[in-house]
């Protein structure tokens, strides 16, 4: 196949629900990790069509949704402050803190403003030199190559005035705490296949091992989310926990040393928190002491912040997937994208917002295979 909408061709679609129905015999939930992953399911109503044995757990890897509360709390912070300029991906301004989001410090006077990468944020550094500015570096293997490089830029050009507020984690270490949770049902997982194209996947057989579990690397698009059920329903029915790669075309086994290379450089794996969820060891990166002077965090005096999380929202139960966004009792009513009350309703890649979005009318129920896309 050679574009985009070849794959998300219903005929082929059809095939693939037809020979996962024909291969299932007994229930099985499995989780597809990433949350554009999620909204895919949720946007082409993939899980409507499969048969109902077919459980899909929606998982926790949706950046800016467990982006944890204090580093939220220590942007607003930092933000603030009359000398600095912070830069951000748009989702994060609508992000709740405690008891403000970015927005709201930006609507205050705080010069906040939207990059749509991290080198916009260095050349704003660059062009003023009077200002600090401020990069907010959050996300998973994907978003960290390109911040690693511009804290690397920043250094080899001598530009003092930026710095990187870090909250960047790695999906291995998440794999390993939920299928370590005692309520955990997870018994498969759809690898998210952009994080694979960056970091290969030589790091899940050992996972797939430990815990019994089928990974399959699957991309976005509607066939490649079917593709990646069918080969993990196959696994399960013959009772097998490999590694497979239903996502050839972007994802080397080795993924891509050049932006590996640039993380081992830039930053040192450290613990961190997951918003919802808690502190997963080793689950993070952090700066390495060789580029320490550009963490905003040790730049700014920001270590004494407490933090309040809604006592409403169960955005940490979804991220686990341990409820769907349905069962809260604020979906859709108290929590919605104009006013949300978790981060899961605020990305794109939230499920509360992908079941907002696509779902928010409908019963939770089957409908017949007709089209995918
Ligand atoms: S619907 Fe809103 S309040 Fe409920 S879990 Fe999702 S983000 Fe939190």
């Amino acid at each position: 196949m050679k574009y985009l909408d070849e794959f998300s061709d219903p005929d082929l679609a059809r095939r693939l629900v037809e020979e996962i129905r024909a291969t299932v015999t007994r229930p099985w939930a499995m989780m597809e990790v990433c949350g554009g992953q999620t909204h895919s399911i949720i946007r082409h109503g993939i899980d409507q069509l499969l048969p109902d044995e077919i459980e899909m757990i929606h998982g926790p890897g949706c950046p800016v949704c467990v982006t944890p509360l204090e580093i939220i709390d220590k942007a607003m912070e930092i933000a603030s402050r009359p000398d600095v300029t912070f830069c951000s991906f748009g989702d994060m301004l609508r992000v709740p803190g405690s008891d403000k989001d970015l927005f709201r410090i930006k609507s205050a006077g705080g010069d906040v403003r939207v990059v749509y990468s991290p080198l916009d944020a260095l050349k704003l550094a660059r062009e003023n030199p009077d200002r600090q500015v401020v990069f907010f570096g959050i996300g998973f293997e994907t978003t960290a190559p390109p911040n690693a490089m511009t804290v690397y830029q920043a250094q080899k050009l001598g530009i003092d005035n930026f710095s990187l507020l870090v909250s960047h984690v790695r999906v291995p270490p998440a794999i390993e705490a939920i299928m370590q949770s005692p309520t955990c049902r997870v018994q498969g997982f759809l690898a998210a296949g952009h994080v694979c194209s960056v970091m290969g996947t030589e790091e899940y057989p050992a996972l797939a091992e430990a815990f019994k579990v089928p990974i399959v690397v699957t991309g976005f698009e509607p066939l490649d989310i079917l593709e990646g059920i069918r080969l993990t329903v196959h696994q399960l029915e013959k009772g097998e926990h490999r590694v497979e790669n239903a996502y050839q075309r972007a994802v080397p086994a080795e993924g891509n040393p050049a932006a590996k290379a640039m993380l081992a450089d830039v930053f040192e794996v450290t613990d961190r928190s997951w918003r919802g969820i808690g502190m997963i060891p080793q689950s993070g990166w952090r700066l390495s002491e060789r580029y320490r002077e550009y963490d905003a965090e040790h730049r700014f005096d920001v270590a004494d912040i407490t933090t309040q999380e809604s006592t409403v929202c169960r955005s940490g139960e979804v991220l686990q997937g341990l409820i769907k966004p349905h069962d809260c009792s604020a979906f859709g009513t108290l929590c919605t994208p104009r006013n949300p009350l978790g981060a899961t309703m605020v990305s794109s890649e939230g499920a509360c917002a992908a079941y907002y979005l696509y779902r928010r009318l409908d019963a939770p129920a089957k409908r017949e295979v007709s089209s995918v896309g």
